[in-house]
């Protein structure tokens, strides 16, 4: 019998599948979804390799009777895989245009890892190899018999026991099984002691795996809540389709605090009381501790938490629990999709509109999509929510593709805060040029005078947006970057926020030597500096990525403001994330403008979620909320429907103008970067790019359409490397066959076409395009 196999470690350019032989005993024990170890090449190193098919026979394309070889091992006694996630793996390699191993890679749990050495043995080389499992296991201790009996046998055979021993029979005899470790701390004994009743057969040990879970910072009462009529609604509807085979993906639709949370909880149980696995994605673990502790106060210890903050020990304990049936719902982030679970019915994904979900990591996928297939191929419920979906979900919706399900109003009848406008315009014509204006401050001053809590929001970290001469207008960029830097007063320098690279500021232009070199622009720094110069009484709080960059960092601001030991929280992106603050009545958008003027074409859809989200912090407890937003856009869409809270009036100006440019949802968009050390050889490797593109296509009578470029990138350098794009839209050729153009220039072609120092990195629909 013959295995086709996916090989760990192989270059882009190998990426193929491998057949090998299997001996008469190994046929009965293989199964697809195998790891086996396998020699390779012609020093026959050992190497881990994946089964994905079975078959009696060679075909005319495979390597020769003669050549092939047999297999070493299988290294698990059950496949790492199952036939379902080798089918995803296949769709994801083509979907994303990855490697099968940067695919196999999502599902590649940590903690195994296959070594080989070399070894001289008889002056001849040979390998060894071991398969490394990172499992922790702890002792358990326990009597072997009850007290009477073990006093009778201390009794018959004349042991001497000491009084340690003694308390620990006594202990021992009071709790059933203690570990070890515990009992040497509870009642100070020695490893020592423990190993002598041991080897009188007095106690037995026991040795179980450890689960390094990590806990939950918040603690929350369960409080039982009986569901709205609408949410009864939401819930029956779901329930519904539970077992319809074709069945649609759910968008729901939900103001915040609409009570979407208690919606997916109710969904839970009800797939766990039909034997079936739970997963809850969510944006950032670290920003869902509520969400969090509300469900494991629900659902005890079978909810687990996966994301990528946890060690490797840790995931990999959550991924045996998960195999073993111990967790049987999981919260996590895009990557915990990939876990193995025994029988998952429901998929739902929390705030669906986050950019989260689009992994930046080679294979860049999209979690919404994969979901999506997971749904279809293999019968899950998918449920997607979101106060504020994507626009190409909700179109999705509007055209039947998804089954829209809607809850409109706040589930504790508490009206969402009010929104109001400030025009900077017109403040800068009254006179005031400070950063916060005048009816902001007021609303500040008047917030923490009655005990309340304000949030500041602003997008950019940092104290000043650039350095700037005020003479010549030379904007100080990053060496490697070709990006502004970013004027940190705190560190007093400038720092690029791509590469991270640092730098003091110049006291000379270097273009124009004037000293006359200032700061431009604001961020949250300078609004924290504003507020406590003029307020020194007010406790202010800060959070963004200079301030959270270790671990906890974030926990710990978000607990202090929790417990009010804050009255003003000021932040970036972050915050317009989730959280639930009892007390916080006031929140200010310092500018809505710098979003609004992203270069990305979803910059007003970014720009609407934003205000409605961060507006979604204010007045969550019992006192009403209020909003003030600052812009000098006052007229734009975006923001005047964001203000009145009208998601549908946001969406459908918003379609027309994705319509009339033909992007997503229309369109597909592909984009390719090319980079490398030389700009004219980056250049013209993009250029070549788009000429064999061409050629191709007139070749085929195919009109040349939908194709951008080749352009430099908006960051046209990062990290000394030269960037040039090109995008290319689905208008005249499907996806399909463009990825199999871009599969012929980029991979098979790619040694005559392109320089070897040149990287072509392929998305599909990307994140961003700067
Ligand atoms: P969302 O996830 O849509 O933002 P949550 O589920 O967090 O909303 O609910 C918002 C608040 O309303 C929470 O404090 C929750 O306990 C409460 N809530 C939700 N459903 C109900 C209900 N049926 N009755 C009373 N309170 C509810
Ligand atoms: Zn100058
Ligand atoms: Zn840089």
């Amino acid at each position: 019998m013959y295995i086709d196999l996916i090989l760990r470690n192989m270059s882009r350019f190998a990426d193929m599948l491998f057949t090998y032989r299997l001996s008469s005993d190994q046929e009965d024990k293989i199964k697809i979804g195998h790891r086996v170890s396998i020699p390779f090449g012609r020093s026959n190193k050992p190497i881990e390799a994946f089964v994905v098919a079975k078959r009696d026979s060679l075909g005319p394309g495979d390597i020769g009777e003669d050549k092939i070889k047999e297999i070493f091992e299988i290294l698990d006694v059950e496949p790492m895989l199952s036939q379902e996630n080798i089918r995803l793996i296949m769709w994801i390699r083509n979907r994303y245009m990855c490697t099968y191993m940067d695919a196999l890679n999502l599902f590649y749990p940590k903690g195994y890892r296959l070594e080989a050495k070399k070894i001289e043995k008889d002056g001849q080389v040979v390998w060894t190899y071991k398969d490394k499992k990172n499992e922790k296991k702890l002792s358990y201790l326990s009597l072997r018999y009850d007290l009477d009996t073990i006093d009778r046998i201390v009794g018959e055979k004349r042991y001497r026991l000491g009084p340690k021993q003694v308390d620990i029979i006594k202990f021992l005899g009071l709790n059933k099984s203690v570990e070890s470790r515990s009992l040497m701390e509870i009642l100070g004994v020695s490893n020592q002691t423990i190993k002598s009743l041991v080897d009188k057969d007095l106690i037995e040990v026991k040795e179980e795996n450890y689960y390094r879970r990590s806990e939950a910072r918040f603690r929350s009462p369960v409080k039982k809540i009986s569901l709205n009529k609408d949410q009864v609604q939401v819930v029956d509807q779901i329930k519904e389709g539970f077992f319809l085979d074709e069945k649609k993906p759910y968008l729901l639709h939900g103001v915040t605090g609409s009570g979407k949370t208690e919606v997916y909880m109710e969904l839970i149980e009800y797939s766990l009381n039909q034997g079936l696995d739970s997963i809850l994605l969510v944006p950032e673990i670290a920003l869902t501790p509520q969400m969090i502790a509300r469900v494991k106060a629900r659902f005890g210890d079978i909810v687990g938490v996966f994301h990528s903050g946890l060690s490797e020990g840790q995931k990999h304990d959550v991924y045996r629990e998960i195999k073993n049936g111990n967790i049987r719902v999981t919260i996590g982030t895009r990557s915990a999709l990939f876990l193995p679970f025994r029988s998952l019915g429901l998929i739902i994904i929390d705030e669906e509109h986050d950019m989260s979900y689009h992994s930046e990591m080679t294979p860049k996928y999209s979690t919404i999509e994969v979901a999506r297939y997971m749904s279809l191929r293999q019968n899950i419920c998918l449920v997607m929510g979101s106060a504020t979906p994507s626009v190409a979900d909700y179109y999705r919706a509007d055209h039947g593709e998804y089954s829209l399900l809607e809850l409109n109003n706040r589930a504790n009848e508490r009206a969402m805060p009010q929104i109001e406008i400030v025009d900077m315009k017109a403040e800068i014509n009254r006179g005031n040029r400070s950063e916060i204006s005048r009816v902001l401050e007021d609303e500040i001053v008047r917030t923490v005078n009655a005990g309340n809590q304000a949030i500041l929001f602003l997008n950019r970290r940092g104290y000043a947006s650039s350095v700037t001469c005020r003479e010549c207008g030379h904007v100080i960029k990053c060496k490697r970057c070709d990006i502004s830097l970013t004027y940190h007063k705190f560190k007093n320098k400038g720092l690029c926020h791509y590469c991270g690279h640092e730098e003091d500021i110049p006291s000379m232009c270097p273009e124009c030597s004037s000293t006359n070199i200032g700061v431009l622009g604001l961020g949250t720094e300078k609004i924290e500096e504003y507020i406590n110069k003029k307020y020194p009484s007010f406790r202010t709080l800060r959070i963004d990525k200079d301030t959270t960059s270790k671990k906890g960092q974030l926990e710990a601001i978000l607990d202090d403001f929790n417990r009010q030991e804050a009255d003003v929280l000021i932040g970036t992106q972050i915050l317009s994330k989730g959280h639930d603050f009892e007390n916080v009545t006031l929140v200010g958008i310092i500018s809505a403008d710098m979003m609004l003027n992203y270069p990305d074409f979803r910059s007003f859809e970014q720009t609407y979620q934003l205000i409605t989200q961060v507006a979604g912090r204010a007045g969550r407890g019992q006192k009403r909320g209020h909003v003030v937003l600052q812009t000098y856009n006052v007229d734009h869409f975006a923001i005047r429907h964001a203000v009145n809270y009208d998601y549908k009036s946001f969406y459908k100006d918003e379609i027309r103008l994705r319509r009339a440019f033909g992007y997503e949802p229309f369109n597909n968009m592909f984009r390719l970067v090319f980079s490398g050390n030389n700009y004219n050889i980056v250049k013209n490797n993009a250029t070549k790019f788009i000429e064999t593109v061409r050629y191709l296509l007139e070749a085929r009578s195919i009109e040349v359409k939908g194709i951008l470029g080749p352009n430099e990138c908006s960051i046209n350098k990062i990290n000394d490397r030269y960037r040039w794009q090109v995008i290319i839209k689905d208008e005249v050729m499907d996806v399909k066959e463009i990825k199999s153009m871009l599969r012929y220039i980029c991979i098979s072609k790619f040694d005559q076409i392109f320089d070897k120092d040149i990287n072509i990195n392929i998305e599909i629909n990307p994140n961003s395009f700067i």
